[in-house]
């Protein structure tokens, strides 16, 4: 038997930039409201949110540095907080095949997990957003609570014992080169490269076990994998 983990943000869900979404509204809502169509200021709203994704701040950090970029006071993360989980309904959804891929594995009995970096109570809110049922049975595996932040081999470690199968028989499925492929190669798992937004794959990386185009041709691997 094989397990199978996944990405979550451009593998199984999209959420179109929620967590940026969520701090220009509350710009507008302190009253310095953003133009949207500031390229400037849109680069520094994800230069922000990377050195928070990546662990490199806290939360509490980023809206301090939120704060002071927009000369805003009295400015909160359970606000910030609180209009990200208000989002969710509107922004997040399935990647075509999401929902039918995982019902396939579910009937299969093959083992299933998400390995996602992020904080625990948004993800969960955007996978049952965007999974519904279909999210119900998988372990869900968030960096903030693992404490590491994928390529790292810890989170990939975390993620064969969620499986419950031999590393050699773990497949990780993602769409970012370093992060999803080389991480989990690098960790001696086996790795999809879920190639369906036009990256180019990096010359310095090992090549990823398998490319797939569509979340469907995972169920070719399946049955090849669970044939007697
Ligand atoms: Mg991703």
């Amino acid at each position: 038997m094989i397990g199978i983990g996944f990405d979550f943000d451009h593998t199984l869900g999209v959420d179109n930039g929620l967590e940026r979404q969520a701090l220009c509204a509350y710009a507008e809502e302190l009253g310095r409201p953003l133009d949207p169509g500031d390229a400037a200021w849109r680069t520094r709203l994800e230069a922000l949110l990377a050195d928070f994704r990546a662990d490199a701040t806290t939360m509490d950090e980023m809206m301090r540095r939120f704060a002071e970029a927009l000369g805003a006071r009295d400015v909160s993360a359970e606000r910030w907080r609180d209009i990200c989980y208000a989002l969710v309904d509107t922004l997040v959804s399935p990647v075509d095949g999401a929902r039918e891929t995982l019902a396939a594995l579910r009937a299969r009995g093959v083992p299933a997990a998400i390995l996602t970096n992020g904080w625990t109570p948004l993800q969960q809110k955007k996978i049952a957003r965007a999974l519904g049922d279909d999210g119900l049975a998988l372990r869900v595996l968030v960096s903030d609570v693992l404490h590491v932040v994928k390529p790292a081999r810890a989170a990939f470690d975390a993620l064969v014992d969620a499986l419950g199968v031999p590393r050699e028989r773990a497949w990780y499925v993602g769409d970012n080169t370093r992060g999803d492929v080389g991480g989990a190669l690098a960790a001696g798992l086996r790795a999809v490269w879920f190639d369906w937004e036009g990256q180019s794959y990096p010359q310095d990386l090992p090549p990823p076990t398998l490319r797939i185009g569509t979340l469907r041709e995972l169920e070719t691997l399946i049955e090849n994998s669970i044939a007697p």
